[in-house]
């Protein structure tokens, strides 16, 4: 790691400047970032950018919106009055990454440019229906976070462009998070499950799995059952949870088996339906 020269810019255009370099890497809280380069993962890396001085640190509201800057943490989100009132899922899901040194460093831009098909706070923010707010040399553009993976560790990020922020729209949800990991605190997720209901009107139900697909998946089966049922009784519930198995296209790896992913994601389901409803 010595010869890799290191780099802080003040501003946006330097920023990006830099990481349009060959081996250029962004750093943020570096929980992953630093891991992966002390593992030997980027063998070719050149200089490490340093973008914790530059505006993303802010939530705001804008119009019908609210903006949350790629560099909070996730002890900023989960202190945040508008994250609360509005989208308690990303509250519950920012609140078990790591411990609290991790979620003091972590940053929401972070988890979710890392693209691991792991990351605690992706599915929450799939099932809010985030945009992912891109800046880079040519300007500005916006994903919809269900189009921003393309593979574990890939995203449509390309060289020189960084997430500024996170874009989701203002209206009152619940939700709920749940992940298995080998412990309660302090673990990858073997699985995890968003669930988050958009309570504007008619009930709209919106569910995510992680872990269980090279990236996030939506259980849209399920989310119909829901939205059409309108009272969930107990067949509803095997019927949803069946869905969610139906869904899940887990592998087996050193944290799970497949068979034990595709069943814990009804199980996973059938929880966070009971603690919402
Ligand atoms: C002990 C430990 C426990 C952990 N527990 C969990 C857990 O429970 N759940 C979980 O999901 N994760 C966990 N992690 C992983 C990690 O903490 C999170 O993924 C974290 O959110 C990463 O954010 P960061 O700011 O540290 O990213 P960094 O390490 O700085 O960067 C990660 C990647 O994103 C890129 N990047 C960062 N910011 C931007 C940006 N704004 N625009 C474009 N690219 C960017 C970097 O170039 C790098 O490729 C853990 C890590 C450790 C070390």
């Amino acid at each position: 790691m010595s010869s890799i020269s290191f780099f802080r810019p003040a501003n946006l255009s330097e920023a990006c400047e830099l990481l349009a370099k060959p081996n250029h890497l962004a750093v943020a809280g570096g929980t992953d970032l630093i891991v992966k380069l002390r593992n030997g993962l980027f063998p070719n890396a050149a200089a490490l950018v340093d973008i914790s001085a530059l505006p993303f640190k802010s939530i705001r509201k804008e119009g019908d919106r609210l903006i949350i800057g790629s560099g909070c943490t996730m002890s900023s989100v989960i202190a945040s009055p508008e994250v609360n009132e509005y989208f308690p899922v990303l509250v519950k899901a920012a609140s078990t990454v790591g411990a609290t040194q991790i979620r003091n460093a972590a940053t929401l831009g972070g988890n979710v440019a890392n693209a691991s098909p792991a990351g605690d706070t992706i599915p929450a923010l799939f099932a809010l229906e985030a945009e992912v707010l891109i800046v880079g040399q040519t300007g500005k553009r916006k994903v919809a976070i269900d189009e921003f993976f393309t593979g574990p560790g890939r995203s449509v990020l390309k060289a020189g462009e960084l997430i500024e922020g996170f874009a989701l729209p203002l209206r009152k949800t619940s939700g709920a998070f749940l992940k298995l990991g080998e412990r309660r605190a302090h673990a990858i997720s073997k699985i995890n499950l968003a669930l988050n209901v958009f309570n504007d009107g008619q009930k709209r139900y919106r569910i995510a799995i992680g872990s269980a697909a090279p990236t996030v998946l939506r259980c849209k089966s399920a989310e119909e059952l829901l939205e059409k049922a309108g009272e969930i009784d107990a067949a509803t519930l095997e019927k949803a949870a069946e869905f969610a198995c139906e869904t899940a296209k887990p592998i087996s790896d050193v944290r799970s088996s497949k068979s034990y992913r595709k069943q814990m994601a009804g199980v996973l389901l059938k929880r966070a339906l009971k603690a919402v409803i």
